[in-house]
């Protein structure tokens, strides 16, 4: 059988993954729902088929319609990108019975990993410190406040099949919890499908710090290094950056190591990322594992010189990792900037709309990840995410002002968009200095009302 990988996804990581399936010259096809049927990455495919509705729920999310274009057009992989079905075991164990390889972990994998609650358990497993809380899933307020009894004020309430930084509620008191305990599970249940929600100790202005991972079928784990991610709103990424300026080469090594007893406990195959909370004295948490490739994984690739798409559609067709863990370096720096189209003068409100004209910043060490053109309309039923603007430099130091010099470059016009935001962070004294946390963003939204107040 010819290879032919079918993506299950839009956007940017779909153009990412077509592109990459092309350089190994692998025919790739596309799916879409009717409202993107004029998106680059069905154009960009060899083939491309349509697979419901603008809602996601008929179309990126529609199991039977995305199965059933994969054996309509005989491709023998496919590749879910990030978001959508990517985590979901249900679609993996489906597409594992028909013969089609799934670009990613098994179904057994996910459903060790998936629910986050039980992540905790494999992390506790491998010996890795977990954030103070809950033994799996609480099930209701008296359970709630016997676990917060035990760990004390402020908690959070996180959803098993949370994700994107929805779900999660910080408690202070006994009075929230009884109201946002089952407030929560709502939340839950609406936007995941599933109420479970369990608890961890709320862990001041930590630090977001994840590690890479890589694993083939044949044993081999592998780490590539750590991202900073720290830099969050609404506990949804906003800039990342590799390597972390708060991680040692010490502390690097035992993310490194914690993170692949974890991916060997869970027979971990392909890309993963596992991710961890770090506070002030360099104490680690184990948070959880996403078991699918990540949007700010062009970091790493800059600071590894590792093609990550390439290396999983790779694996999945049952090659050795290309690489050794002695064989990575990170060498110079690497940040991106997510732009979204999103009003920040108007409490983020998304804004979608038509891209009357945007022109692309460039030169050496510039990269652009986007599906969008000049005349493309961003449709109001996905992700606000336009563009991943990615930077290359050999110090810190160079590549911030890499990236004021492209956000500087970059015109986008039609619709409210974060550029100019992101721009205002390249000059915060504490950004540069490299000295933030999870808090930076409230802080930061802060400076920037009052400054436009006086
Ligand atoms: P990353 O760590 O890759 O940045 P994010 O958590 O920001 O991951 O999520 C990436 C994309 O996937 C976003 O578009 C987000 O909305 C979506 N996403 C992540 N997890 C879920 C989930 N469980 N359900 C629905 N969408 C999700
Ligand atoms: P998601 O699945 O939505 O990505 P995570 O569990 O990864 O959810 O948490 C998202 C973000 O919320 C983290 O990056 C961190 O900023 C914050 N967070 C998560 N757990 C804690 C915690 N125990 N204490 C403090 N902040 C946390
Ligand atoms: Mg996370």
């Amino acid at each position: 059988m010819t290879n032919k990988i079918l993506i299950a996804n839009r956007g940017e990581i779909a153009v990412r993954i077509i592109r990459a399936a092309k350089e190994l010259g692998i025919p790739t096809v596309s799916v879409y729902s009717k409202v993107d049927e004029n998106s680059l990455h069905v154009k960009l495919a060899d083939e491309a088929i349509c697979i419901g509705k603008d809602k996601s729920s008929d179309s990126y999310l529609n199991i039977n319609n995305i199965i059933s274009a994969a054996i309509a057009t005989g491709a023998n992989a496919i590749h879910p990108g990030y978001g959508f079905l990517s985590e979901n075991e249900k679609f993996v164990s489906i597409i594992e019975k028909c013969n089609i390889k799934f670009i990613g972990p098994s179904s057994k994998t996910i459903s060790l990993l998936g629910n986050k609650a039980c992540a905790r358990d494999i992390a506790k497993q491998a010996n890795v410190n977990i954030v103070d809380g809950s033994d799996g899933v609480v099930e209701d307020v008296s359970d709630a406040l016997e676990v917060t009894k035990r760990i004390g004020y402020p908690i959070l309430i996180k959803a098993c099949s949370g994700g994107g930084g929805k779900g999660i509620s910080v408690i202070k008191n006994d009075e929230e919890l009884s109201y946002l305990f089952n407030q929560t599970k709502q939340e839950a249940l609406v936007n995941f499908n599933d109420d479970r929600v369990y608890i961890e100790k709320y862990i001041e202005n930590p630090r977001h710090i994840e590690i890479q991972i890589m694993a083939d079928s044949f044993g081999n784990i592998v780490h590539l290094g750590e991202r900073d991610c720290s830099i969050q709103r609404r506990n949804q990424k906003m800039i990342e950056e590799s390597p972390s300026p708060f991680v040692s080469e010490d502390l690097r090594k035992e993310l490194g190591e914690a993170a692949v007893r974890i991916a060997k406990i869970a027979n971990y195959e392909n890309a993963g990322t596992v991710e961890f909370i770090v506070d002030k004295n360099n104490n680690y948490y184990f948070i959880e594992v996403n078991t699918r490739i990540q949007v700010e994984h062009p970091i790493t690739e800059m600071v590894t010189g590792i093609d990550l798409i390439k290396e999983q559609i790779k694996i999945a067709y049952n090659n050795k990792l290309s690489f050794t863990q002695e064989s990575i370096k990170l060498i110079g720096h690497s940040i991106e900037c997510r732009i979204n189209a999103e009003d920040p003068d108007n409490s983020f409100r998304p804004s979608p709309g038509l891209i009357k004209n945007v022109i692309f910043p460039g030169g050496l060490g510039v990269r652009i990840d986007t599906h969008i053109y000049p005349n493309y309309t961003i449709s109001p039923f996905y992700d606000s995410m336009l563009s991943k603007l990615i930077v290359y430099a050999p110090t810190r130091r160079e590549a911030i002002r890499k990236m004021r010099m492209a956000l500087e470059e970059f015109m986008i016009d039609g619709i409210k968009n974060n550029i100019e935001l992101q721009y205002l962070i390249m000059y915060n004294t504490d950004f540069v200095r490299g000295s933030y946390d999870t808090n930076f963003m409230n802080k930061f939204l802060e400076i920037v009302r009052m400054s436009r107040n006086e």
